[in-house]
């Protein structure tokens, strides 16, 4: 095939440029403005969240998360390994030290187990630790209720990296509404964008305001400028905000086609026994934002998973394995990890497809036989 097929690509509605044009006849070419308020209010609208606060990246939301709850240095955050190094690095910008927990096999998310022998592990060492970061992997809701009650159980507060997730839901709610506070990503191969951008969610508004305040630049609220903590620059445009708009109201229609991705490939694979789906349980919704499969039940499925992933980038098909876990990053490999090599077994079996919104039914043909063809 001659034109390159990516994993994620962006895609426009074509409704975004009224808001930027309104940006720009209204000289509100700021990270202040009517599209963020308008943005914010849209995010509340959309996910059921009380309040929300538009930044310029999804990393950045995590970062005010930590700071908004006050996780500092000496705390213990709890975080499951197997994501992108971006759900991690903020807890080693507030100075606090990151603790990794393996995943489940059927979500692939945090595994309520090793999380709470985790949490028994440091309780009875006199260190509670401070916060849980759980994250929906490539859209899929993590099994909520057991850590939500983990959390409640402990007194621990809970924070939702739901990156890859917006528009997912979890017994009808939509995820990144379950924690004290949840964090989305707009960058530009998520399920919607703005080039660039996050957002925090809380139905807690003291968070909200306390990152608000931190996001730009912890100006205190008098005339002159006044400071007495470290603050940033984190708030999002109004133009990015304003494609944020744009994209935020053709969401469902995209949730819908990425999930129509992942029945196209899976009703092709699904009856190769050596390949398994990330599985959505009873009552959980996924976005599908990428689908990912495993190689399983063939001895030599590392070489598989290798295989496919060469041959199919080498048809200008852009496919990726899944996540390394933090535990085994060199960047995080001499901390804590609690678990059993669930996670690590994903990374050497798992593989991320094509999921833009843009395919063609042909195009996942195409892809499906190659993988086909490559399975030993
Ligand atoms: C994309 C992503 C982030 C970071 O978001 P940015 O907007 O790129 O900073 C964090 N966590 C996960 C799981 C992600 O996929």
């Amino acid at each position: 095939m001659k034109y390159k097929i990516y994993l994620s690509p962006p895609h426009m509605s074509g409704r975004e440029m009224k808001y930027i044009e309104e940006a720009f006849d209204s000289n509100w070419i700021a990270p202040v403005g009517p599209n963020i308020d308008a943005f914010e209010e849209e995010l509340c609208q959309y996910t059921g969240s009380r309040h929300a606060l538009s930044v310029s990246s999804g990393t950045a939301a995590l970062h005010l998360a930590l700071l908004a709850l006050g996780v500092g240095p000496e705390d213990i955050v709890l975080c499951q390994s197997l994501t992108f190094v971006a759900t991690a690095n903020p807890i080693m910008y507030v100075g606090a030290t990151p603790v990794f927990i393996d995943s489940e096999s059927v979500t692939w998310n945090m595994c309520p187990n090793a999380l709470e022998d985790a949490i028994r592990h440091y309780l009875s060492i006199g260190k509670k630790p401070k916060a849980v970061i759980v994250v929906h992997l490539y859209g899929m809701p993590a099994m909520l209720r057991e850590i939500l009650y983990l959390c409640k159980k402990y007194e621990i507060y809970l924070i939702e990296d739901a990156a890859e997730a917006l528009g997912s839901e979890y017994q009808g709610r939509k995820a990144g509404t379950f924690g004290d506070i949840g964090i989305l990503s707009f960058n530009g191969n998520k399920i919607i964008t703005t080039s660039g951008g996050g957002a925090m969610l809380s139905d807690n508004v003291k968070y909200i305001e306390r990152a608000r305040f931190l996001a730009t630049q912890a100006r205190e609220p008098v005339l002159h400028y006044e400071h007495q903590t470290v603050g940033y620059n984190y708030r999002m445009s109004n133009i990015c905000a304003g494609i944020g708009r744009g994209q935020l109201e053709v969401v469902d229609e995209r949730v819908r086609q990425r999930r129509a991705n992942f029945q196209f490939y899976s009703g092709h694979l699904d009856k190769l026994q050596e390949i398994n789906f990330q599985k959505e349980p009873i009552g959980v919704f996924s976005n599908r934002w990428l689908t990912a499969l495993k190689i399983s039940k063939s001895p030599t499925y590392q070489k598989s998973a290798n295989n496919i992933l060469n041959e199919l980038n080498k048809n200008r098909i852009e496919s990726r394995s899944i996540w390394k876990p933090m535990h085994l990053q060199p960047l995080y490999c001499e901390h804590k990890y609690f678990g059993n090599n669930i996670s690590k077994e994903l990374f050497e079996k798992g593989i991320c497809l094509p999921s833009g919104t843009t395919l063609w039914e042909a195009d996942i043909d195409y892809i499906c036989n190659i993988i086909a063809s490559n399975l030993r």
